[in-house]
C-alpha cells in the first residue's frame, strides 16, 4: 500500500491542501487538534469565494451574513464597510467535516514530533483518548500547516516588530452583530459582537514597548485600556468580562525556506501577516491552493523539483511582502502618534517600496518562469514587469508572451493589428489584446 501524504493541522490552509491533493488522486492523512481557544475573525467576500473554490461546503455554513464594520483611524470614522464575522471554532469544525466527507483519513491528535530523511517520514502524535501513548504514522510527503504553532526555529525567517494581540471575552445581552477597528496611541483595537451577545475585544500592542503586566493582571489591564477607547463603549455596555484574556502572537513572519524535496509549509506556517490587514485567512488559502500542484510535481517529476520549489517560495515571498506593504500603508495613514514606538516601528517596515510600481511597455520583458498547469508546475514564457515580477502568463485565456514579443519586433509605423497578424488569435481575442496594448499608450 502506498504511504499517504501527511498534513499537520486542519485550519483553512491544511484543509485546502488536503482537498486539492484528494482531487489529484492522492491518499491523505490529516492530523489535527482543535485550537485551544475561541476566537471570532472578520472576513471579506473574497475569502468566502476562496473557501468555496477550495471545495469547502460544511465550513461555509459557519459564515454569517455581513454585518456593519466601523473604522476609526487617524481621527476619522467610517461606517461604509461590512465584514462577515466567523467563529473560528465553527469554521474549523466545518473544515474537519469537509475533510472526512472528501475521504481524508482524519486523526484527532496532537503532533509531538516529525522525523524525516531522504527515505522515511515518521510523524508521532498523541490523542486525548490515549494521552500517555505516542503513536506513529509513516508518510510519503509532509505538509506543515500547523499555523503559527508550527516549529520553525531551525529555518531562516524574516520577522517584523514583535506584536501581541490580547483577546478579552465579554458577555452581554443579545445585540445586533457588528465590529469596529480603532487606533490608539500604543496600538489598535478590533472589537466584535455577535447576535448571542458575545463580545470579542482584541487589543494589539508592541511587545517591546507596551509595558504589559504579568498574566494575572492582564484582565484588569485590558478592561482599563478599553475604558479609555470611546468606540469600545457599545461593546462593553451592559456586559461583563469573562475568564482570562487570551494572548495571540501577531508578529509578521516570513519563512524563507518554505519547501523542500519532501515537505512543504503552507498558510501561517509559511508566512503569517499582521492581523491589521484582515487578510490572514485569504493569504493562508492563497499559499495552500497552489500547493497540491507543487507537491504533485515534487513527487512525480524529479527533473522539475527545483522549478516547483522556486514557484512555491516565490509565491510565498510575494504574498508576504504584498500584505506587509498593505499593512505599512495602513499604519502610515495614522499620523496622530508618529513618534510613539508602536507607530514609528511600523511606518517604514518592511521597506519603502510602493505597493504598485508604474510601468511602461518598454519595461516589459519575456522570461521563462514556473507556472501552474493542470495540477503540475511547468516552465512557460511569461511577461515580467517591475510591478508583476512573478510574470503574467495569460490575459483572459490569451498567452501574452507571443503578443509582447510581436509588438517589440514591430517595424516603425506598423499598425498593431498587422504586427499581430502571425499569431493564431480569434477576432475577439485580437480585439481584447489591442485594447490592452492601447490601454498602455501604444497606438
Ligand atoms: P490555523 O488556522 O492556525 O490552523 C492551524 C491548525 O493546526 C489549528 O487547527 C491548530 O489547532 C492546529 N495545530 C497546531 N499545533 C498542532 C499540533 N501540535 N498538532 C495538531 N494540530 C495542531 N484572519 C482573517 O482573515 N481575519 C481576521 O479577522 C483575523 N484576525 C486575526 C487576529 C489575530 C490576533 C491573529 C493572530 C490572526 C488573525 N487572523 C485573521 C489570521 C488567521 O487566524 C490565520 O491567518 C489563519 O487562520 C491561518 O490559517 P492556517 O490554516 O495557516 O493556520
Amino acid at each position: 500500500m502506498h504511504k499517504p501524504i501527511i498534513v499537520l493541522g486542519a485550519g483553512p490552509a491544511g484543509g485546502a491542501v488536503a482537498l486539492g491533493l484528494i482531487r489529484l488522486g492522492y491518499s491523505v492523512t490529516v492530523i489535527g487538534q482543535a485550537r485551544p481557544f475561541d476566537a471570532v475573525e472578520g472576513i471579506s467576500e473574497r475569502v468566502v469565494e476562496g473557501l468555496r473554490g477550495a471545495g469547502f461546503h460544511r465550513a461555509l455554513t459557519a459564515i454569517r451574513t455581513p454585518s456593519a464594520r466601523n473604522a476609526t483611524w487617524n481621527g476619522e470614522s467610517n461606517s461604509a464597510n461590512t465584514e462577515r464575522l466567523i467563529s473560528r471554532r465553527m469554521l474549523d469544525a466545518g473544515i474537519w467535516q469537509d475533510l472526512q466527507d472528501a475521504g481524508a483519513k482524519c486523526v484527532e491528535g496532537r503532533v509531538t514530533g516529525v522525523e524525516q530523511d531522504d527515505t522515511t517520514l515518521n510523524v508521532t502524535y498523541q490523542t486525548d483518548t490515549a494521552p500517555n501513548t505516542t503513536q506513529t504514522i509513516q508518510g510519503a510527503f509532509l505538509v506543515e500547516a500547523r499555523g503559527r504553532a508550527a516549529p520553525s526555529a531551525r529555518l531562516k525567517r524574516f520577522r517584523g516588530a514583535e506584536t501581541v494581540s490580547l483577546l478579552q471575552y465579554w458577555q452581554g445581552p443579545a445585540a445586533e452583530a457588528q465590529s469596529a477597528a480603532v487606533s490608539f496611541e500604543d496600538g489598535w483595537a478590533w472589537m466584535a459582537m455577535t447576535e448571542e451577545g458575545k463580545r470579542y475585544l482584541q487589543l494589539t500592542f508592541d511587545v517591546a514597548t507596551a509595558n504589559l503586566p504579568p498574566k494575572a493582571e492582564l484582565a484588569q489591564f485590558c478592561t482599563q485600556r478599553l475604558l479609555t477607547i470611546p468606540q469600545a463603549a457599545p461593546f462593553m455596555a451592559n456586559a461583563e468580562p469573562i475568564g482570562d484574556p487570551h494572548a495571540r502572537t501577531s508578529t509578521p513572519i516570513l519563512c524563507e525556506e518554505a519547501v523542500g524535496d519532501r515537505w512543504i509549509r503552507v498558510g501561517d506556517a509559511a508566512m503569517a501577516v499582521d492581523p491589521l490587514s484582515g487578510n490572514g485567512i485569504f493569504q493562508a488559502m492563497s499559499s495552500a491552493l497552489q500547493a497540491p500542484a507543487v507537491i504533485n510535481t515534487l513527487l512525480k517529476y524529479p527533473e522539475r523539483i527545483a522549478l516547483a520549489k522556486a514557484f512555491h517560495q516565490s509565491r510565498v515571498n510575494a504574498l508576504f511582502y504584498r500584505f506587509a506593504r498593505i499593512g505599512r500603508d495602513f499604519y502610515q495613514m495614522e499620523t496622530q502618534w508618529n513618534e510613539r514606538p508602536f507607530w514609528e516601528s511600523r511606518h517604514h517596515w518592511p521597506d519603502d517600496i510602493p505597493m504598485h510600481i508604474a510601468t511602461t511597455f518598454d519595461e516589459f520583458e519575456v522570461k521563462t518562469m514556473p507556472v501552474v498547469q493542470e495540477g503540475e508546475i511547468i516552465a512557460a514564457d511569461v511577461v515580467v514587469t517591475p510591478d508583476q515580477p512573478l510574470g503574467i502568463w495569460h490575459l483572459g485565456g490569451i498567452e501574452l508572451a507571443p503578443v509582447v514579443l510581436a509588438v517589440k519586433q514591430r517595424k516603425e509605423r506598423q499598425a498593431l493589428e498587422s504586427c499581430l497578424s502571425d499569431l493564431a488569435l480569434a477576432p475577439s481575442q485580437r480585439a481584447a489584446v489591442i485594447n490592452w496594448l492601447q490601454g498602455m499608450g501604444l497606438r
